[in-house]
């Protein structure tokens, strides 16, 4: 199995309304897959139906190998999903150790002999006698991604992880993420709708915006797409092409005469050769697309509210 999630024209109307527009998203093993998009575009109507809580409309998906179609091999693989789907669900007058035991019951694992080494893997293990409802937001998170790995997980499914943490706290479930998904092998479907958030963990990158995946790719080709570039805009008997051509520079043609340089160049060197080679620049602009930028492109308005 070289996916943990495919999906297949997967669609999700309310009456008229289509939540998720023919998605086709795919999670490969190992991936760290943050899936953003603005309040609203879909990210948990696509995590609930893939989580069994709500059935596709349209179109299916395959799960840890298993095909929608086959329920009952379905249901084994959910065994080894976990997943926190908008509020964690912990109890708020127990302990944590207690918040763990009770988890063990419900999945049906009569040990409790590795409920202190997952608190203390997701740093929790000094809590002692502490109740829940006294915890941090960020404690609380952790402490519900410690109640999924209780059930040994292959597949791990955040829905906005980091909502309403502090810095501090962000940092503390990236870490924990990272750790996770290198010590225990774990892939994580992550949705956010800051992909600035995501960019110091994700492996790959899918972008919805009303209810359609707009681009799935890899987080290099992301850096790829983000990275400085320069543009120029030149005009000439010969065609700019033909002169960059000469070069070793990787670029694009946006029209006949306007192009994107990607990476570091000399801007003399290049100003130099276009004009021996009489062409006449009328524009020239150095780029360089930060991540929110990239997105806000993408989907467009305002993304961090
Ligand atoms: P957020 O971060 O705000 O939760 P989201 O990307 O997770 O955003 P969804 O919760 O998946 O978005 O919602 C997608 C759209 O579907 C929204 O416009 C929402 O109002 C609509 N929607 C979700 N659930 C229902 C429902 N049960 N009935 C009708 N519309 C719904």
């Amino acid at each position: 199995m070289e996916n943990c999630l495919t999906t297949h024209n997967l669609t999700k109307r309310y009456r008229k309304f289509t939540a998720l527009d023919n998605v086709n998203m795919t999670v490969p093993k190992g991936a760290i897959y943050g899936f953003i998009g603005k309040n609203g575009a879909g990210k948990t109507t696509l995590i609930r139906v893939i989580c069994g809580l709500q059935a596709p409309t349209q179109g299916d998906y395959t799960l840890l190998g298993a095909d929608y179609a086959d329920k009952k091999n379905l249901s084994k693989v959910r065994k080894h999903i976990g997943a926190i789907v908008e509020t964690p669900a912990v109890y708020p007058d127990m302990t944590a150790y207690e918040n763990m035991k009770h988890q063990s019951i419900i999945v049906g694992n009569p040990s409790f002999d590795q409920i202190s080494e997952l608190l203390s893997f997701v740093g929790l293990k000094d809590t002692g006698k502490k109740k829940v409802k006294n915890f941090s937001l960020g404690m609380r998170q952790r402490l519900s991604i410690a109640m999924t790995l209780v059930g040994n997980p292959d597949f791990l499914v955040l829905d906005e992880p980091t909502n309403g943490l502090d810095p501090q706290g962000i940092v503390e479930i990236r870490e924990l993420i990272l750790k996770l998904n290198k010590e225990k092998n774990i892939t994580f479907l992550i949705s956010s709708h800051i992909l600035g958030e995501l960019s110091k963990l994700a492996t790959h990158y899918g972008f919805i915006d009303n209810g359609k995946l707009i681009k799935e790719l890899t987080a290099s080709e992301l850096e790829a797409q983000c990275r400085k570039k320069i543009l120029i805009k030149a005009t000439g008997k010969k065609a700019l092409s033909t002169v960059l051509d000469k070069t070793d520079y990787e670029y694009k043609m946006l029209s006949p005469d306007e192009c994107e340089i990607y990476g570091e160049i000399n801007v003399n060197d290049t100003l130099k050769l276009l004009a021996d080679n009489g062409l006449t620049v009328s524009r020239i602009s150095e780029k360089d697309e930060d991540l929110e930028t990239y997105f806000i492109n993408l989907v467009g308005g305002e993304v961090n509210d």
